[in-house]
């Protein structure tokens, strides 16, 4: 097992970008987004020690931080050129928002649970990261007030695309999200065109809930 315990950040990204590489992460610019990002502002810091690890970390009100890969592969899948318009849905711990930032300076991002989309805040003020726009409420109905964007990224698990997000991308947009079960998902990437939508399957994944209008409901 890897452990980072006693290295100094950069060395232990440097180490992580590695790894993405040999997994299969082929974008020079998600991986240096990877290595420059400090993952352990964005966890909590008895688990600082781990935030350079491969995997999934919990944060508060039992959601995630996702893995790396899966944020580098999403963000690879994305495929974001400067300038772009970007909505995120599911700000979390703020780490994905992070790495979305290097990309872009028009990025927007919901977190439905009020004091996660405060404490993401709050990293991104420690971090020096300016300029993403957030709120938070229920993300499954997009952002309609900035629509249309460029690209979506969700990164909480759907049952199906929500209509509402793929009704807010640009002509040529992407849209990026799991969708499956409630526990186990599927990674797709939804390419509007001018008479169709296209949608490619990756890899299997397994997000939080997406919880809201067009998401799963609440459970009692
Ligand atoms: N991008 C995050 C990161 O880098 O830490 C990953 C966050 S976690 C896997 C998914 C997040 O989606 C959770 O914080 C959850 O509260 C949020 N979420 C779930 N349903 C949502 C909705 N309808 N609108 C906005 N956020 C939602």
């Amino acid at each position: 097992m890897d452990s980072f315990h006693f290295l100094p950040p950069d060395v232990a990204r440097g180490r992580l970008v590695r790894k993405l590489r040999t997994k299969g992460i082929t974008n020079e610019q998600v991986l240096h987004a990877i290595e420059s990002v400090p993952r352990h502002a964005f966890v909590d810091p008895g688990l600082s020690h781990k935030a350079y690890e491969d995997i999934t970390l919990p944060i508060d009100h039992n959601q995630t931080i996702s893995q790396p890969f899966i944020v580098a592969l999403m963000t690879q899948l994305l495929d974001v050129q400067p300038d772009m318009k970007v909505l995120e849905i599911g700000t979390g711990s703020g780490y994905q928002s992070a790495v979305l930032r290097y990309f872009t300076h028009r990025l927007f991002t919901v977190e439905r649970i009020k004091e996660l989309s405060f404490k993401a805040r709050d990293a991104f003020t420690r971090c020096g990261i300016k300029n993403i726009i957030c709120k938070y409420g229920d993300g499954t109905c997009g952002w309609p007030h900035y629509a249309p964007f460029d690209r979506i990224i969700v990164t909480a698990g759907a049952p199906a695309v929500p209509t509402r997000l793929l009704q807010q991308l640009t002509p040529e947009g992407i849209l990026v999200i799991p969708t499956g079960d409630r526990e186990n998902q599927r990674l797709e990437v939804y390419k509007k065109r001018p008479d169709r939508i296209e949608r490619t399957t990756y890899t299997d994944v397994v997000f939080v809930p997406l919880i809201g209008e067009q998401g799963w409901k609440e459970r009692e």
